[in-house]
């Protein structure tokens, strides 16, 4: 019998209605929320397998409703004891802050919500052997070293399995099951003392939910020579010119923008301040929704958990609230924010379900999880014949933003100089400077159905103690006029 990837600890059941019963007197309301992770990571470097690691990782969330006031307390121990001892922690804390609440919550936050979902794959972890899996990325990781000019390769590959029951004294009972997988495959090419990185999307943006039908290896292969070839371009390539002209970004530095000036920004309890002392504050106000024109006409984005694949869809929130499908912003007017039950009460505004937790030891905050950018009119072609002098621009390798989400500065891997309307010369350490506003009011070009890519992270951080949590994002290419760009690391 081979060893698949699906290797596992075997776990005692967990029944957690039997956990419920033993807490669920302690306060006037009481949740559980369960969540079991299964990660591997596989890397190859240099055709030698680096990392073959798999971490287990299974806990419990208690969270108890006091007098109005919520309050958490977390456990790895699931007997019955630890559990008790877990919901007293929490209904102490909800007590002592009782006094001094500044909103009075009730269980119409904590919706009886009930439900399941299961991520798509079609191949799951246990078609494949370890040694079957990592041969194919020590291929990847040959077929990326093209060259004696390239002087490291990676080819790295994500694997993780969550399972989240959550159940309440109230009669929410969801049960949701991922498979989240990403891979990134990548180049540094060195001649003399230049040297250029350059990688398939961007060292971080290639994820899905997925089985391993997602690492299609005899594509993957061809890609890999590409991103080689990229390489070798970049070192003989020209700086980007410093200058103010149009600019075409693709997908994956579309995640980014979307990310940084879409996203953060209309966190709603960023916006309330809750995030001021770390993550930063935002330039959005509360009555600018439903009124600041946040872009041109042709800008749409939405909170989408509906995309079947994309990384961070799912049926509920970790409050139980439905997740739909949502337009932030319709024809450039901001209309709703990114926040949870909790933040749409305190504002008194639309928001979204995006209470999220990064595991079972964190309590859920408002995040960013699929947050698209719909579909427009044009092809590629048609944009870059509007263009008389312009830069292409993909894969982000730099960013930075500033605590309020408004001006910011974001580097890319790899360029192209657009003239009259075509390509021409590869440009090397090309960046671009911008206000939010103000850019995405010159977005003057979206591409259409076939241009859309669906991509994402597993690196999004916020709250303390710190939470990285995955998001999704998917884009076409985009054309924005008149941007400052520069070359070099300014
Ligand atoms: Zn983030």
């Amino acid at each position: 019998m081979k060893t698949t990837l699906a290797i596992r600890p075997e776990f005692p059941d967990f029944d957690i209605y039997r956990a419920l019963s033993w807490i669920k007197n302690e306060a006037d309301w009481v949740s559980l929320r369960f969540v079991q992770k299964h990660t591997h990571q596989r890397t190859v470097r240099n055709q030698r397998p680096e990392i073959n690691s798999v971490t287990f990782d299974r806990g419990v969330m208690v969270e108890a409703m006091v007098d109005g006031q919520l309050a958490y307390a977390g456990t790895s121990d699931l007997s019955e004891q630890g559990l008790r001892m877990a919901a007293r922690r929490a209904t102490y804390l909800a007590r002592v802050s009782a006094p001094f609440k500044t909103v009075h919550f009730s269980e119409k936050l904590r919706p009886k919500a009930r439900g399941c979902f299961i991520s798509q794959r079609h191949e799951g972890l246990d078609t494949q052997s370890l040694g079957e899996f990592t041969d194919q990325l020590v291929a990847a990781s040959r077929h990326l070293k093209v060259s004696d000019k390239i002087v490291n390769t990676s080819a790295e590959a994500t694997l993780m399995e969550t399972w989240l029951h959550y159940v309440s004294t109230n009669g929410a009972d969801i049960d949701e099951r991922f498979l989240l997988v990403s891979n990134n495959f990548a180049v540094t090419a060195q001649d003399g003392n230049e040297s250029q990185r350059r990688s398939m999307n961007g060292p971080v943006a290639r994820c899905r939910q997925a089985g391993l039908e997602f690492f299609d290896f005899e594509v993957l292969l061809v890609d890999c020579e590409r991103v080689g070839r990229q390489a070798l371009e970049l070192l003989a390539a020209d700086n980007c010119p410093d200058e103010t002209l149009d600019l075409v970004l693709a997908p994956d530095q579309m995640l980014l923008q979307i990310h940084e000036s879409i996203g953060h920004p209309l966190e709603l309890d960023r916006i309330l301040g809750d995030e001021r002392n770390y993550a930063g504050w935002s330039f959005v106000k509360p009555e600018d929704f439903g009124r600041l024109q946040y872009g041109s006409n042709l800008m749409n984005a939405t909170f989408d958990p509906t995309v079947v694949g994309e990384f961070a869809s799912y049926a509920f929130d970790d409050c139980g609230h439905p997740a739909t499908r949502e337009y932030l912003i319709k024809d450039g007017v901001l209309l709703r924010g990114l926040g949870s039950l909790e933040s749409q009460s305190r504002l008194g505004l639309p928001g979204v379900a995006n209470f999220r937790s990064a595991g079972w030891n964190r309590a859920p905050i408002d995040r960013i999880a699929n947050i698209n950018l719909e579909p427009g009119t044009s092809s590629l072609a048609n944009m870059l014949a509007s263009v008389e002098r312009g830069v292409y621009m993909e894969s982000n390798i730099s960013w930075s933003i500033d605590d309020y989400r408004n001006k910011f500065q974001f580097g890319c891997e790899y360029a192209r100089l657009i003239e009259n309307g075509k390509f021409t010369k590869v440009l090397k350490n090309p960046n671009y400077r911008g206000v939010t506003v103000p850019f995405w009011n010159s977005l003057t070009g979206v591409g259409h159905r076939e241009t859309f890519e669906v991509l994402g992270s597993r690196y999004c951080g916020k709250g303390e103690p710190n939470q990285m949590i995955h998001v999704g994002h998917a884009s076409p290419p985009c054309l924005f006029t008149k941007v400052e760009v520069f070359g070099g690391g300014k």
